[in-house]
C-alpha cells in the first residue's frame, strides 16, 4: 500500500510540476504579445517629502493587464520577462511611456516631480543602454535631472563589468541613480562603495518591522545615518501605519512612499491627484 501511495503521490506531483510548467510558457508567449497588443500598463506611486508630506516625485511601476486573468503584478512576469530577454523592450517601453507621462504632468501642472524607473539587470548590461535612455528623454522632453533609475542589489557588479560603466554614464547625463531593495542584496556595502548611487531604498522588510523588531529599526537608523554620511539621500519604502511616518522622520529619512499616503494609481488617477494638489495650492496662494 506505501508503495501505491508513493507512486499516486509521485504522478500527483508530476501532473501539477507539468501544469505549472504548462501555464508558465502559455503566459511567456502571452507575454510576448501584451506590449505589442497594449496589454501593459504604468502605474505610479507617490514619494512625498518626510517633513512635509508633500509630492515630489513618483515611481513607475509597470503591470500586465492579462485579457483573460485580469491584472498580473510585475513580481510574478518580470522575471519570465528576464528568462526570455524581453525585459529588454518591455522595460524600453516603461521608461518611454513614463517620461513622457512625467513631462506632459510638468506642463500641465508646472510641478517638477521626479520620475523613478526600475532598471532590471538584463538592462544594465546592453551595450546600447545609454542611447536608449537619452533618446526616451529626447523624445520626451524630460529633464535628466528628473529621472532616477533605480537599481537592485541582486545584480553581480562582477559578472556585468559593463554595469558600472553604464551607470556611470547615465550620470554623465544627468540622470540620477538610485539602489533599490537596499539592505536585502548579498553585497549591500560593497554596492555602496562601487556604484555611483545619489540615493538608497530601505526595503520594506526593515520598514515593516518599525515598531516591532528593535534589531531591524536599529538597521533602518544606522542605514539613513549611513547614507547621509555619504551625501546619498534615503527614501524609505512601505511606509504604511503612522508609526512608520514618525520613526523614519525623527530619524531624518528624506523621502518615504508607501501605501499609507497613495497606493500605486492608474495614469488617470495619479493626474487626479495631481489637479486635487494643484488647487489646494493655488488657493494656498490665494490666501495669502
Ligand atoms: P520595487 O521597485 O521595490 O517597487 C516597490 C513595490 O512595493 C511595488 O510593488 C509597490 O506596489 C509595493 N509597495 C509600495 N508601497 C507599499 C506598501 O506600503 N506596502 C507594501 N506591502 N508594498 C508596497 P509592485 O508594483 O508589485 O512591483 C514589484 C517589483 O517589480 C518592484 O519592486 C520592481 O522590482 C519590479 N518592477 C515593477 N515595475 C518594473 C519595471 O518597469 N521594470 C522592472 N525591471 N522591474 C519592475
Ligand atoms: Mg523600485
Ligand atoms: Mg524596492
Ligand atoms: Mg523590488
Amino acid at each position: 500500500a506505501a508503495k501505491s501511495l508513493g507512486r499516486n503521490n509521485y504522478q500527483i506531483y508530476e501532473v501539477s510540476a507539468e501544469q505549472a510548467q504548462q501555464q508558465n510558457m502559455a503566459l511567456k508567449s502571452g507575454l510576448r504579445h501584451a506590449e505589442h497588443n497594449g496589454e501593459l500598463r504604468v502605474f505610479y506611486q507617490p514619494q512625498v517629502d518626510a517633513v512635509t508630506e508633500d509630492i515630489v516625485g513618483m515611481e513607475a511601476l509597470v503591470r500586465w493587464e492579462h485579457p483573460e486573468l485580469g491584472f498580473i503584478g510585475p513580481g510574478f512576469f518580470i522575471p519570465l520577462a528576464e528568462e526570455t530577454g524581453l525585459i529588454v523592450s518591455i522595460g524600453e517601453w516603461v521608461l518611454r511611456t513614463a517620461c513622457k507621462q512625467a513631462q506632459e504632468w510638468e506642463r500641465k501642472f508646472g510641478l517638477r516631480l521626479r520620475l523613478g524607473v526600475n532598471l532590471s539587470a538584463v538592462q544594465l548590461m546592453q551595450a546600447n543602454l545609454l542611447e536608449v535612455v537619452a533618446s526616451a528623454l529626447t523624445e520626451s522632453g524630460l529633464d535628466p535631472n528628473l529621472l532616477e533609475m533605480e537599481v537592485t542589489e541582486s545584480i553581480s557588479i562582477k559578472a556585468a563589468p559593463n554595469l558600472v560603466d553604464n551607470l556611470h554614464g547615465l550620470q554623465r547625463m544627468g540622470v540620477r541613480i538610485a539602489i533599490d531593495d537596499f539592505g536585502t542584496g548579498a553585497a549591500s556595502l560593497d554596492y555602496l562603495r562601487k556604484l555611483p548611487a545619489d540615493r538608497i531604498k530601505i526595503d520594506q522588510s526593515f520598514v515593516r518591522n518599525i515598531g516591532v523588531d528593535p534589531d531591524d529599526e536599529a538597521i533602518v537608523r544606522a542605514t539613513i545615518d549611513m547614507a547621509h554620511r555619504l551625501k546619498r539621500g534615503v527614501v524609505a519604502e512601505g511606509v504604511e501605519i503612522e508609526q512608520h511616518l514618525q520613526f523614519l522622520r525623527a530619524n531624518r529619512c528624506d523621502e518615504l512612499q508607501g501605501y499609507l499616503f497613495c497606493r500605486p494609481l492608474p495614469t488617470p488617477s495619479f493626474e487626479k491627484l495631481l489637479s486635487e494638489r494643484q488647487r489646494l495650492l493655488a488657493s494656498v496662494a490665494a490666501e495669502e
